[in-house]
């Protein structure tokens, strides 16, 4: 038994776990009649989508390593990292199909085709405690500090990020956390200064460029020092860029692109309404074309619900119904660029002159504090008809645009989760160091280093799925969509396990608003909700690209 293996060691676990995930794919895609009847099978749709998320991030573990070692950036404690991370989510795909093996219709004999024994003891033996606990205490020795090794001027443009973070951010966010204060106009401004909102803009409208994966290194290290009042910053104007970029007529571009970038507006997105959340399609909140004193525009009527940071945000884009006839679903919404004015508080009423009211009130959270997150109220709210996003060709692609925008947000979501986690896997690791109990350092006793090897193990694996789906970004962004939603799928779920064993660690310290962690829990249990919900996301985005023929 090594406690050190590579990733030799685990390339039978992965080619193992590809042969049973594609006959659970294949079963799953004939059961479903080419994702079309997925409802009719929601419970094994979500096993099959889950499994086959954990076989990606395995595989882009496996090709971060090789990248690694073809540009001398690997070393044995990586090679160990990833070996383990690779089992950890191959034992994932096996445990998670077991159980359905019979209503896949494949039985025990293709489970044992692809994982006979001799496969099984590679995966004791790469994934063993042994193996994660020699991680443990490396991340003990590190104080989990270190991170997946990237080229220089990546790790340059981290290093940078995380710099600013520990010194703007980190001394605030636990004030900003317990106080439910709104995010500081000094983070907004220095963050400006730094360029952080437009690192996926084009440069010829007003961004940097620097590509996907900057911004999610960049995000990253802002959610590290704080989720709410920091890395979900740049979600908002991420989504409402995309969107743009994807619909937006010429002219929206170069107005609204610059000013995204320099961070001199700052965006709400407005989808969700008390009563539709996951089935956006059935949205009600309405805009209807009027003449009004010679002025076209658009008067916008109804509720909205949950919109992160409506308070301060200078624009809102809106989701809206143009098109009264309901049956017409996704077909009859159109996106619109809302301007409103600034508000700080829990609370504001914005009045028109010519009578439209927008109100909004906070809902109160036990966490993702700092940007809040409002219920609207739009009464003859008057929208320019320049603001259509798309012009007239934008009518009735709103959720199209929208769902582009999304794509965008659960990737830059994916690099919240991360980052989040490592400051849990951080400030666990200095916890038990210094903790001591029975007269030695917690940190000393085998469970603890285990449970901290798994830690960064799993944290490593979401890592890789989320630098490989900004990659696939550059590359090409709607195709790149399905990848995206896996990472946020694996990340957020990570996060929120993450923190939570961190927060075991510390004992009932951990319970105490005292110590970050506590914060870091609250934080993460919102991830899988938003931007698809955990359920619809594994089975309306993650499933159906799975399964389509
Ligand atoms: C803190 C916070 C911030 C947010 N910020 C924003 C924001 O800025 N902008 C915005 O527009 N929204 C935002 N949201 C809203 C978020 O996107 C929604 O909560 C989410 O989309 C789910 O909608 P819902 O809450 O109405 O749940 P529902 O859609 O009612 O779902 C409830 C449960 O039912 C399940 N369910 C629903 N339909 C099905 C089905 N067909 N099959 C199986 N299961 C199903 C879901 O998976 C879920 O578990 C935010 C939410 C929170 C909590």
């Amino acid at each position: 038994m090594t406690a050190n293996p590579s990733l030799d060691d685990a390339r039978p676990l992965l080619a193992a776990a590809d042969a049973l995930l594609e006959r659970a794919q294949q079963a799953a895609r004939e059961r479903t009649d080419g994702g079309e009847q997925i409802d009719a099978h929601q419970v094994l749709s979500e096993a099959v989508a889950y499994a086959a998320t954990q076989g990606r991030a395995a595989r882009e573990l496996a090709a971060f390593v090789e990248q690694a070692r073809r540009e001398g950036r690997a070393d044995p404690a990586l090679e160990r990292l990833a070996a383990a991370g690779i089992a950890e989510q191959v034992r994932g795909v096996r445990n998670r199909l077991e159980p359905l093996i019979e209503d896949l219709g494949l039985g025990e004999a293709a489970l044992e085709q692809s994982f006979p024994s001799e496969v099984r003891a590679a995966l004791r033996r790469v994934g063993h405690e042994s193996v994660h606990r020699a991680i443990g205490r490396h991340v003990c020795e590190t104080r989990g500090r270190e991170r997946l090794p990237l080229d220089e001027l990546l790790d340059q443009v981290r290093s940078a990020v995380q710099e600013f973070a520990e010194k703007e951010v980190a001394p605030l966010a636990e004030r900003i956390h317990r106080r439910d204060e709104l995010v500081p106009e000094d983070f907004i401004a220095k963050m400006s200064e730094l360029n952080f909102f437009g690192l996926s803009i084009p440069e010829e409208y007003g961004g940097s460029e620097m590509g996907n994966l900057a911004m999610i290194l960049t995000t990253e290290e802002l959610s590290r020092a704080s989720l709410a009042a920091a890395g979900s910053l740049i979600t908002r104007p991420e989504i409402l860029t995309k969107a743009l970029l994807q619909g937006g007529t010429e002219q929206q571009k170069r107005e609204w692109l610059p000013k995204i970038a320099a961070g001199e507006i700052m965006v709400g997105i407005s989808v969700t309404e008390p009563d539709i959340g996951s089935d956006a399609a059935g949205i009600k909140c309405r805009a209807e074309k009027r003449t009004v004193e010679g002025r076209e525009v658009w008067l916008v009527n109804g509720p909205k619900a949950w919109c992160t940071f409506a308070g301060r945000a200078n624009v809102l884009a809106v989701l809206l119904r143009t098109d009264p006839d309901v049956s017409k679903r996704a077909k009859g919404l159109s996106l619109f660029i809302v301007p409103k004015d600034p508000f700080d508080g829990h609370a504001f009423e914005m009045k028109q002159p010519g009578g439209g009211r927008l109100v909004g009130k906070a809902d109160a959270t036990p966490g993702y504090r700092g940007m809040h997150s409002f219920t609207l109220n739009f009464e003859d709210y008057e929208v320019p008809a320049e603001n259509l996003v798309g012009g007239e060709a934008g009518l009735g692609r709103g959720f199209y645009l929208q769902m582009a925008g999304f794509a965008a947000g659960r990737l830059q979501t994916s690099g919240r989760a991360c980052g989040l986690a490592q400051a849990a896997l951080e400030k666990t690791a200095e916890y038990v160091v210094d903790r001591e109990q029975f007269g030695r350092p917690i940190s000393e006793y085998p469970l603890t280093q285990f449970t901290l090897g798994r830690m960064a193990s799993l944290l490593a694996a979401s890592r890789a799925i989320t630098y490989a789906a900004a990659g696939a970004f550059d590359e090409d962004e709607r195709r790149a969509a399905p990848l995206a939603a896996q990472a946020k799928l694996l990340s957020c779920d990570m996060a929120v396990e993450v923190t939570q064993m961190g927060q075991l660690m510390h004992g009932g310290w951990g319970y105490a608003e005292e110590y970050p962690i506590s914060r870091y829990v609250v934080d993460a249990q919102v991830l899988p909700i938003f931007e698809g919900v955990k359920p619809i996301l594994e089975l309306k985005v993650v499933a159906r690209n799975l399964f389509a023929r």
